[in-house]
């Protein structure tokens, strides 16, 4: 392409809102622009970035047996009323009526639509297993959009379903898309990570993340720095505290005054105790009512894993006020010591002795509590959120480090979820009938050039991992008016795009300065400058946007190396 007709249109300065690095230089580099809150018009270039993805995903479905079609964005309420999800789902769901006033959402996911199209169509063992996939649009209505395309609320997912007649089969599939998303994900120049994730109470287990190891990210990722266990925080199981000797006294419960200390520094300063010597409460709400999770003064209680445990739909913060009416206590002296509600604690509260609580009266804590004699606990389980140096739970003397990721795909083991409420059923070769077994497998298409973008960059814009660069080779011309520049200018052009290498030829009567500018934003992986002096001795210049390295090649002979150098790259 020449520049002159392109529509590139590039920025100096970035966009107050963008937050991260990726963000900034996408509106930069001219690649998106933003319509509304997390709704993104892609430019041309943008655009060629994310076929690039786009392809290099396809390719690796393609490879493991998957069949691409294209479901509908528009989706009936009653498939979403069917499974349970059109109340599960909450405000993330767009939700529109049409003009006979019936109802409909944009599709944030397509695993309804998905099984309603097999449960009519598959009936027996012979038909499976089958892999389907699109890559389309979806629209979550996310509370925070930001960060441009990697939390957008319209975004393009790729988005694999299969089904299975058996346990055997879903995982020989599991492991197989395991394999292709490192392939997608290597071959986007990225490097990542593959983590355990939670997958709710249903799924056994079977979810794991790909995950772009970047401060911007909004996970968390607990690795061992031993051996090769990863985990989202979410999940990251802490290591069961051995026991603890109980010390010679247990203490008498006793009532202590502390005026105004509600927070747990506030209490250990106070009453000079350790946060480990403290046990806080946190009261959460669920469809149930409220319910307490007990951890250690110097732990976060995650809530996820409590989630898990209580094996409800939903678990969130209980707000204060909420707290206050039904309890009679302000937040802050909560404590587990005949509380009305239920009680799950962490493990690590187990082994405790002589703790401090909240004493459930205004203005006042516990001294003295031991957890066998005082409390009335529901379930114990692992509930605090582990953290950088503690021990790792799968090996002998290896610790957590924690790091800062971007999930870019994610892959998730379904079982019979879907199948069997929406009643997609087959018979199997004895002509019984059974629920198919079902597995998903998500990649954020934007959110993954955006993440290669957070891994490659410098401070003059964007270094394109080659894979995924909007053109590979920018040939700027010191001067195209000048007739022997732009007939060599021309004709590097020409041999390039004949060895099939997509290049930008900056053709614009810019400063060479702007020019070098701009090629340096875009990131394009390659510059072959053109000069007078250099065409004199029959050579031009190569340079490579990563290393700044540039080296002198024979004119036209030279540029025969070119797709050798890109590989190399
Ligand atoms: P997150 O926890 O980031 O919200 P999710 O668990 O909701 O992600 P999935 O439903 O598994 O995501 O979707 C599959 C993939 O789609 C994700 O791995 C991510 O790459 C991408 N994705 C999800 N939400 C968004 C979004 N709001 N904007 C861009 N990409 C997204
Ligand atoms: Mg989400």
């Amino acid at each position: 392409m020449y520049y002159s007709k392109m529509f590139i249109p590039t920025l100096k300065q970035s966009p107050a809102d963008a937050e991260v690095i990726s963000h900034q230089l996408m509106v930069r580099a001219g690649m998106i622009r933003q319509l509304a809150a997390g709704i993104y018009s892609i430019l041309p270039l943008g655009l060629r970035v994310l076929k690039k993805v786009e392809q290099i995903i396809r390719e690796e479905m393609n490879r493991i047996g998957g069949q691409e079609m294209f479901l509908p964005s528009i989706q009936p309420a009653e498939l979403w009323q069917e499974s349970g999800r059109w109340e599960l789902y909450g405000k993330e769901l767009l939700r529109l009526k049409d003009r006979h006033d019936r109802e409909f959402c944009y599709g944030p996911t397509h695993e309804e639509v998905i099984t309603d199209i097999i449960r009519g169509e598959v009936k027996s063992y012979r038909q499976l297993p089958l892999l389907l996939y699109q890559i389309q649009t979806k629209f979550r209505d996310e509370v925070r959009p930001r960060f441009g395309v990697m939390r957008g609320r319209e975004f393009t997912m790729k988005d694999a379903y299969s089904f299975h007649a058996d346990e055997a089969s879903v995982q020989e599939m599991y492991e197989q898309m395991k394999q292709a998303y490192s392939n997608t994900f290597r071959r986007c120049g990225l490097e990542f990570k593959i983590v355990e994730a939670d997958s709710g109470t249903i799924g056994g287990g079977f979810s794991h993340e790909f995950m772009v190891l970047a401060d911007s990210g909004e996970d968390a990722v607990a690795f061992c720095d031993t051996c090769d266990y990863a985990s989202n925080i979410e999940k990251a199981p802490s290591r069961t505290p051995g026991p603890v000797a109980p010390p010679k006294k247990l203490d008498a419960l006793k009532k202590i005054p502390t005026p105004g200390k509600k927070s747990v520094e506030d209490v250990t300063q106070f009453l000079k105790v350790s946060p480990q010597q403290i046990v806080k409460t946190i009261v959460l709400e669920n469809e149930n009512g409220l319910v307490a999770g007990l951890v250690r003064g110097d732990r976060q209680l995650n809530t996820v894993k409590l989630k898990n445990l209580i094996g409800c739909d939903w678990l969130n913060p209980a707000p204060e006020s909420l707290i206050a009416s039904k309890t009679g206590v302000p937040c802050g002296f909560i404590g587990p010591v005949e509380l009305d509600m239920k009680v799950y604690a962490d493990h690590e509260v187990t082994v405790m002795h002589n703790f401090v609580t909240g004493a459930n009266s205004p203005d006042a804590h516990y001294t003295g509590v031991q957890f066998e004699r005082d409390l009335n606990v529901a379930q114990v389980g692992d509930l605090h959120e582990v953290r950088e140096g503690d021990p790792c739970p799968k090996c002998e003397g290896g610790r957590y480090q924690v790091k800062r990721g971007i999930e870019v795909g994610h892959i998730f083991i379904l079982g019979t979820k879907y199948s069997s409420i929406m009643k997609a059923h087959y018979l199997d070769d004895q002509g019984r009938q059974n629920p198919m077994i079902m597995g998903c497998y998500g990649i954020g298409v934007g959110r993954t050039a955006a993440a290669a973008i957070e891994q490659n960059h410098d401070d003059k814009g964007i270094v394109w991992p080659v894979p995924l660069a909007p053109f590979q080779v920018v040939v700027i011309p010191v001067k195209f008016d000048e007739d022997r520049q732009r007939q060599a200018s021309e004709e590097a052009y020409r041999v390039l795009g004949d060895l099939g290498i997509e290049t930008l030829l900056d053709d614009r009567p810019e400063r060479l300065g702007v020019k070098f500018k701009d090629a340096e934003l875009l990131g394009i992986p390659l510059q072959i400058v053109i000069g007078p002096k250099h065409l004199d001795a029959g050579k031009i210049e190569l340079k490579s946007r990563k290393t700044g390295d540039s080296e002198l090649i024979d004119f036209p002979a030279g540029l025969q190396i070119i797709p050798e150098k890109l590989q190399n790259l």
